[in-house]
This record gives structure tokens, C-alpha cells and sequence, in this order.
């Protein structure tokens, strides 16, 4: 390699930001975080995803003289973190079972050598005798631990091999640690800090904000035709997540997909593992591939130009619907998390809390989460503000979520909600019975149904009284009541609705139930501007370019067997494509072109300009 990485330990953060990486600027904190590390000390770093974590380490691995320790959970996405290394020219290795005893050989003589600046482990392998005795005989600059939250015992990803790596410090007191996380809540932090005796850690909390992602909840109608509709109006040809609750439905939204000519894979713990595997790589690797998945997919996929994650079922919790939406954009560039949630979703999960497995205190766990995600979903004020409030931030409203663009009208609902509440009373004092949804809505809409005449349903006081309202827009309002908790869903299993003791106050009028209208239709796409795709900034020329460009890179990629990524951003390749530089100098100002890409891949882009 001829760029000289190596006696970079003489180089300043800034200039390895800038000739390895090809970057101008620091973001946010990193400068100060990169400060602190290569100094020598500790470092807790709670950043969003797409905030920039990882050259908080890779660069004081490059500046300290000595190897940089990374230690992930994601042994499948090794490969990719070392390739994009070794593309800006750092010598990066990594350490895991899948390799053979020569490969892992020659890792450990070229670590012990000091022939690499960062070295990835699984935690796992701390727990090996023989790995600590090989650390021993290099040289360590630092340990990083990435995806910290894995040790928190109450988050979702807990990995019980995370609790030892406290014996980093007990071992190696001397070398600087610094654990970075995009999962924000208060618990989770103070866990990390305290399982992995951070206890002297400074502690860097970046803002959670993802302004370039648009977040959009709809009215679940039609989902699937909803969905194609937001890929074929806004994202066409991008690399996009569709997140399902079942493995049934991850199938059925994939093949729906393909059917109507999207390059849809499904993904979910109930494939076989090569077929998981083959599907994440193409994912990875190629530029338009929409992934339909359970939340077993996503932890760690660094693809940085996913541009949408759609939720076709709603989120258990408001801290997993952020780490997931958090995975569109993290180039930067406008990205849409979009979820489309309606009643049965409020139903289904009420369900699952009500027969899940537990005590009472699990079960309201579980609720408050499903509460802060249903308030969330019901918002009349801007989805940002919440969303950021839940983590502790407060913020102004936005200006790029669908409250913001176009504000819902919120109205008395009192009335209509008396009339539903009361039908429920009625059936169950008057004839001792319980319904769901369908059923109280066809007795508002006086509807003469078989089942309303055998039931004599017909007789009852409401019958009728409730046709200002479409089917729609009263499952609108049961949807309501039940997030509101003015309506429950009874634990019999079947679905059917009971009043809660808060019912009472809005039957005897003394309290009022305000209502986010439903619009009659799900979206009404000319009264919001279009959500900016990825390719909206450029000119026609431009965009051609881009797409010359884009070609070029495939092709590359394929070749050298990496994600298009790793050879550049799209970020890149759009200013490319706007500047149009003629010489290699002019290339080397553009943003993610290092010394390394510059020399490796400078001609050919220019020649591919020059077309
Ligand atoms: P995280 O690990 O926090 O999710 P990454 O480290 O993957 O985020 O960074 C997200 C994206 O931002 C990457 O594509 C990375 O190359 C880019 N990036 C990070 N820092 C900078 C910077 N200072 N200037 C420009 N781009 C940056
Ligand atoms: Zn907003």
C-alpha cells in the first residue's frame, strides 16, 4: 500500500479525517470525543445511527501507535467493516469463527508484528485464554466497543458474552476504552457505564436527531398497495427496509413486491441460514434492493444509502421504531421512515400484552411501551418534537414529518365517542354481552346484517344513531378511544372491547375526548411537497452522469466482491456528478475521496466522465 498510513502515529486526527478519509470537516462531537481518546482516556459515546461512531475509534487507532481492539457482536458484517477499511488504505483485519486456522494465522502474526491498525473481535473470543495471551504480544491502542447496549440485560439485543468485557479493564488498565451505542435511553446508559466499569468515562451524548429523515405515519388501509404506492411515487430504484411483525408476512409483502416489479428479498429467522446470508449481501452489495424483514435484520447494517424503512405493522416500542427508522439515511441525504398503522394493530398488540408470559409488572412494562408508540402514532403536533422527547430532547417543530407538512385537524370527538362507549354498556347490561369492533360498527351504522337480526342487535337504543361516520372513520375513533385507553380490548382472546374505569367520566360528559381526523383519503399526496428523493437535487446532466457513474461503481464493486459502498458513497458519486472535475486534484476536494480511492480508482473516474 503506498499510502503511508502507518507512521500516521506523527499525524493529527484532522489529517487522517482528511487524506484517509477524504472528509473536510468533523461532525458534531467527534473532534472532541477523537481528542479525548487519543489522549488516553475513556469514553462513553451515545450517538444516533448514521452519526458518525465509527471514526471515533478508527481514527485514535490510526494516530496511537499500536492496534486499535474493535470488539462487535456482528461477526456476519466483519467482512464489509475491514474492506471498507482497507478501501481508504488502513490496515484492518478481523478475528471470528467462520475464518480457518491459517487465515486466523496469519491475522495473529501480522497483529503481533504490528502490522495492523484495527482489529476486530466478536466477544466471544475474549473468553478464549489464548486470545488475551495474543493481545498480549502486540501492541493495543485502544479497545472499542461497539454496539455497547448489547450488555444491557433489559434491551433488546442483550449478549450475555458482553458482560465480561468489564476484564478489559481489569487486564489491560492502561489502555484507553471507548464503548459507543445509538441506543439513547437513560437505562440503557447508566447500565453500560456501570457493567462495563466506565466509571471514569467521560460521557459524550450527541443529539438523536436524524433531520434528513422525513417520518410519515399513516392510516393502514390497504397496506401492501400502500406501500408499493410510496415506492413507486417516491423511491423507485432505491435500496429501501419493509418491516413486518410475521414471518408469514414478511413472505407474502416480498412476493407482492416482486410481483409488481420491485427487487424485493425476504429475511427472517425462519430461512435457512445461507439463504438469510445470500439475501443480506445482496442487499449490501447491489443499489435497488428492497429487504422485507422481521426486526431480526438491521443491527449494524452500515448501508448508508437506504433511503426509506417502511413499518407495515406497528412497533412494540417507540426505542425500537427509532434504532429501526434510524437505519434510512445515514449518508445524510433525505431519507422516509414511513409506518402505516390502523386498529387491528392496537388490537393485536393489546393481545400479545395481555397473553404474554410474565408477571404484572412485565405486562406493564410492556404497556407503557406500546402507550408512548400509540401516543406517537396519534399526534396532532409534530412527530420530531415527540420522538425527541421521548429521549429526553426538546426540539421545535420540524418542518419535514407529515404533522408538519400537513397538520391533522383535531376535533371534539365527545359525541361519538359517547355513542360508542354506550353501545358497549348497553350489550353488556342489557344483554350481558361482548363484541368487537365490526359488530359495534354495524350497529352504529344501523346495518341489517344476519347477525344483527339473530342477535335482535336491532332493539338496541344505538341502533343507527351513528351514520354521520363511515366504517373508516369509526374504526378511526375505536382506534382512538383504545389509545387513549377509554377503551380496552378484554382478555377473553377474541377480540371483543369493554370499558375501562376512565369510560365513565366521558359517558357523564364530564370529560371530552379530542379526535385526530381521519382524512377520507390515506394521503392526499398533492397537498404535501414531494419528499425530496435522493436523486431530486441533481440536474438532468447531472443525474446522467450519476447514473454513469453508478454503473461504473457496480462493476467495480462486483469485480473486487464488496458493496458498491465501499467504493463510494452515493454522496460522493452526486458531487462528482455536479462538479464534473477534470484533473486529479479537482477529484481529491471532493467529499469522501481520500488519498487512498484517489489513487486507486482517480483515472478510471475521470475517464468514465470523459464518455
Ligand atoms: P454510525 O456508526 O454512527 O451509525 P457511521 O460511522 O457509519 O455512523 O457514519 C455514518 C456515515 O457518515 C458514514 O457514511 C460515514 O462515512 C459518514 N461520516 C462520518 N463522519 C463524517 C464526517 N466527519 N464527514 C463526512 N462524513 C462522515
Ligand atoms: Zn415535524
Amino acid at each position: 500500500m503506498s499510502l503511508t498510513v502507518t507512521p500516521a502515529a506523527a499525524a493529527t486526527p484532522a489529517e487522517v479525517l482528511h487524506r484517509v478519509f477524504g472528509y473536510s470537516e468533523f461532525r458534531g462531537n467527534q473532534a472532541d470525543i477523537i481528542q479525548h481518546v487519543v489522549s488516553g482516556g475513556d469514553a462513553l459515546v451515545l450517538m444516533p445511527t448514521g452519526g458518525g461512531k465509527s471514526l471515533c475509534y478508527q481514527i485514535p487507532a490510526l494516530v496511537r501507535p499500536g492496534t486499535g481492539v474493535v470488539i462487535s457482536p456482528l461477526i456476519a458484517l466483519m467482512q464489509d467493516q475491514v474492506d471498507a477499511l482497507t478501501a481508504v488504505g488502513a490496515r484492518a483485519a478481523f478475528l471470528n469463527s467462520t475464518q480457518s486456522p491459517t487465515q486466523r494465522s496469519a491475522v495473529e502474526q501480522a497483529y503481533v508484528a504490528g502490522e495492523l491498525d484495527l482489529l476486530y473481535l466478536a466477544p466471544e473470543r475474549l473468553r478464549i485464554d489464548s486470545t488475551a495471551a495474543l493481545l498480549d504480544r502486540g501492541t493495543i491502542s485502544l479497545f472499542a466497543i461497539d454496539e455497547a447496549h448489547c450488555v444491557s440485560q433489559w434491551g433488546h439485543d442483550f449478549r450475555p458474552d458482553y458482560l465480561q468485557l468489564s476484564m478489559l479493564h481489569e487486564r489491560w488498565p492502561t489502555v484507553p476504552r471507548i464503548a459507543l451505542t445509538a441506543t439513547a435511553t437513560e437505562k440503557t446508559h447508566g447500565e453500560i457505564a456501570h457493567r462495563l466499569q466506565l466509571g471514569d468515562a467521560r460521557h459524550f451524548v450527541a443529539s438523536f436527531d436524524r433531520p434528513n429523515i422525513q417520518y410519515r405515519i399513516a392510516a393502514k388501509n390497504q397496506p401492501q398497495q400502500q406501500l408499493l404506492q410510496l415506492i413507486r411515487s417516491e423511491h423507485s430504484g432505491d435500496a429501501g427496509i419493509v418491516y413486518c411483525l410475521s414471518r408469514a408476512s414478511v413472505e407474502k409483502t416480498a412476493e407482492f413486491l416482486v410481483q409488481n416489479g420491485v427487487a424485493a428479498l425476504p429475511y427472517h429467522a425462519g430461512l435457512p441460514a445461507e439463504v438469510r446470508s445470500t439475501n443480506q449481501s445482496r442487499f449490501l452489495r447491489e443499489d435497488s434492493i428492497v429487504m422485507v424483514a422481521t426486526i431480526a435484520f438491521g443491527m449494524g447494517i452500515d448501508k448508508p444509502d437506504v433511503r426509506f424503512v417502511a413499518h407495515l405493522d406497528l412497533p412494540k416500542s417507540v426505542e425500537g421504531y427509532y434504532q429501526e427508522t434510524g437505519r434510512a439515511g445515514r449518508d445524510g441525504q433525505s431519507s422516509t421512515a414511513w409506518l402505516a398503522y390502523g386498529l387491528q394493530d392496537v388490537m393485536q398488540q393489546r393481545r400479545m400484552i395481555n397473553d404474554s408470559e410474565g408477571d404484572d409488572a412485565h405486562r406493564r412494562t410492556l404497556s407503557a411501551h406500546l402507550e408512548a408508540m400509540l401516543a406517537l402514532c396519534e399526534t396532532v403536533t409534530c412527530r420530531r418534537v415527540q420522538l425527541l422527547g421521548y429521549f429526553g430532547e426538546t426540539a421545535t417543530a420540524c418542518g419535514n414529518c407529515d404533522t408538519c407538512l400537513s397538520p391533522p385537524a383535531s376535533v371534539d370527538g365527545t359525541v361519538s365517542a359517547q355513542k360508542l362507549l354506550s353501545t358497549v354498556v348497553r350489550l353488556a347490561r342489557e344483554r350481558n354481552q361482548k363484541f368487537g369492533a365490526g359488530q359495534l360498527i354495524d350497529i352504529l351504522l344501523g346495518r341489517r346484517t344476519p347477525r344483527i337480526d339473530q342477535l335482535q342487535h336491532d332493539t338496541l337504543s344505538t341502533f343507527g344513531i351513528g351514520t354521520e361516520l363511515s366504517d373508516q372513520e369509526w374504526r378511526g375513533v375505536v382506534r382512538q378511544l383504545l389509545a387513549q385507553g377509554l377503551l380496552a380490548v378484554n382478555s377473553d382472546g377474541f377480540g371483543t372491547l369493554v370499558i375501562t374505569p376512565e369510560s365513565a367520566a366521558v359517558l357523564s360528559g364530564t370529560r371530552s375526548v379530542m379526535l385526530r381526523v381521519e382524512p377520507a383519503r390515506p394521503t392526499k399526496r398533492a397537498a404535501r411537497p414531494p419528499v425530496k428523493g435522493a436523486n431530486a437535487t441533481l440536474s438532468t446532466e447531472a443525474q446522467s452522469v450519476f447514473d454513469t457513474l453508478r454503473a461504473w461503481r457496480a462493476a467495480e464493486a462486483k469485480e473486487q466482491g464488496v458493496p458498491a459502498y465501499v467504493v463510494f458513497h452515493d454522496a460522493t458519486l452526486r458531487e462528482i456528478a455536479t462538479l464534473r472535475p477534470s484533473t486529479i486534484g479537482q477529484l481529491g476536494t471532493v467529499t469522501g475521496v481520500g488519498e487512498s480511492k484517489l489513487e486507486k480508482y482517480g483515472e478510471r473516474v475521470l475517464a468514465a466522465l470523459a464518455e
